[in-house]
């Protein structure tokens, strides 16, 4: 990989006070720009403001540093014949889309905290860690160049989280003849035995499914901080998966929770990473993006995540079971799924999504999202006598718009379906009620599980719906 036009930017931590990150860019340019920061992350479909952690932004020329000027929120002002530009940033959070600094510690996401040139969006980065000592692990899907961790462009620069500490832990295994690698940082970590062979079963059912592995090498990033957190965000040969307090990962509710985040990340590689809706194709870092399809993105991704996990045999019927009433409770006690469709909620993730919002109005792309995709599931399964499933589809979908990185219309995706189907409306209805519509699903979800020869009942308990999944 090699770039003539290249942004080098040089990191190092400030460890007194208030932990930040010094950053330091060289722009291959001597012409006036203006420097941007994204204002927002892919996997986190909200606009998050990451100028707001920002302390101060300098430009140098001629041998003298002088504050920068913004031109908008998220934009500076670069002078011509500017040598450096200077920021510091705040580093003191750990989630899995975050950046944070400390005595062991380095872990920056650059989508938080990396510039770029709006019209070289071309241009690739070198990035040198200035006080990471040369014993330190340096966690990272970037690839190494003497002193320096190389992206390719802007795209990729801003997918590649790096980890590095001088304890990370760090297990590999290969699948499809494909280098994964595991990278835990926190006092207490999972069974790594148990937790290594699970990795490796999901991941060996997921490519048999998919038919290749679109990266040249995965690395899982576990960032395990003693404050409560849980969730994971997808990078196309990266995940991180933040879990806190660290010691939960020691119980075995906390041990499947990182495996189910883990299986849904890895389908991520496919599914988001590389199927992607038109609207993310490429990412616009500068402004909101909003796409009706989440109930793909996250949708089918948290169905398939734990279905993979059942079908290389780390959950078994009755585990599924558990984790699907866990979705479907949450599915039945929303009110809002019946006054905003979810691919109207998908849109509008951009303005309250990942947070409650107003009670009762919107559905959730995740849990109505996976409803839908079992119902779709369900529904190619009954009509092609088992011989086709989503993932057939996902699978056509991976080769006709995610191989060759085409982004993808909700017309495009539902085309897929039927076409796997066998019938140009097979799903229509699906798609009219489900995705689009808001009619509630209980009948259809009641009569898609006794085709798989389970019963699905619910009781009200202490004003809540509960849901049971038994065998018929
Ligand atoms: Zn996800």
């Amino acid at each position: 990989m090699s770039n003539a036009s290249a942004i080098t930017v040089r990191i190092k931590r400030i460890l007194n006070g208030a932990p930040r990150i010094e950053l330091t860019a060289t722009f291959p340019t001597d012409e006036a720009f203006e420097a941007q920061l994204p204002i927002w992350r892919p996997g986190r479909y909200e606009v998050q403001n990451f100028a707001q952690f920002v302390y101060s932004m300098e430009g140098c020329v001629a041998g003298k540093w002088r504050p920068l000027s913004k031109t908008t929120l998220h934009r500076w002002q670069v002078p011509a014949n500017t040598e450096s530009v200077r920021w510091v940033f705040h580093a003191n959070t750990f989630n899995a889309g975050s950046t944070g600094v400390g005595e062991d510690v380095l872990y920056i996401n650059p989508v938080n905290c990396f510039l770029y040139h709006p019209g070289h969006e071309e241009w690739g980065y070198r990035v040198v860690l200035d006080d990471v000592p040369t014993d330190w692990s340096v966690a990272t899907g970037l690839t190494p160049d003497g002193d320096a961790w190389l992206a390719r462009d802007v795209q990729h620069i801003m997918d590649s989280p790096i980890l590095a500490g001088p304890e990370l832990w760090h297990a590999n295994y290969t699948s499809n003849g494909v280098p994964f690698h595991i990278w835990i940082y926190g006092k207490h970590t999972p069974d790594a035995e148990r937790f290594v062979r699970e990795h490796q079963d999901f991941t060996d059912a997921q490519i048999a499914h998919f038919g290749s592995f679109p990266a040249p090498h995965f690395h899982f990033l576990y960032v395990l901080p003693e404050l409560e957190v849980r969730h994971g965000v997808e990078h196309e040969d990266t995940t991180v998966i933040a879990q806190g307090p660290s010691a939960k990962s020691q119980t075995e509710e906390g041990h499947m929770e990182l495996i189910g985040i883990a299986s849904h990340e890895l389908y991520h590689c496919w599914n988001v990473k590389r199927i992607r809706p038109a609207e993310w194709t490429p990412y616009d870092f500068s402004r909101a993006c909003p796409s009706r399809m989440g109930y793909m993105a996250e949708g089918v991704t948290t169905y398939m995540g734990d279905l993979f996990l059942f079908e290389s045999g780390v959950l078994d019927l009755a585990g599924w079971c558990r984790e699907f009433e866990k979705l479907l409770n949450r599915h039945v006690n929303n009110s809002g799924r019946l006054n905003l469709s979810v691919a109207d909620s998908s849109f509008d993730t951009w303005l309250d999504g990942y947070a409650a919002g107003i009670p009762g109005r919107k559905g959730s792309i995740y849990v109505e999202g996976a409803v839908l995709a079992f119902l779709c599931d369900v529904r190619i399964m009954q009509l092609t006598g088992s011989e086709a499933s989503l993932q057939t589809a996902m699978r056509l979908l991976w080769e006709q718009f995610g191989e060759p990185r085409i982004g993808l219309t909700e017309t495009d995706y539902w085309s897929v379906l039927n076409e796997v189907a066998g019938a140009p409306d097979a799903l229509d209805d699906l798609r009219r009620d489900f995705a689009d519509g808001t009619d509630d699903s209980w009948d259809a979800l009641v009569a898609a599980m006794e085709w798989q020869g389970l019963k699905l009942t619910k009781t009200r308990v202490d004003g809540l719906w509960r849901t049971v999944i038994e065998p018929a």
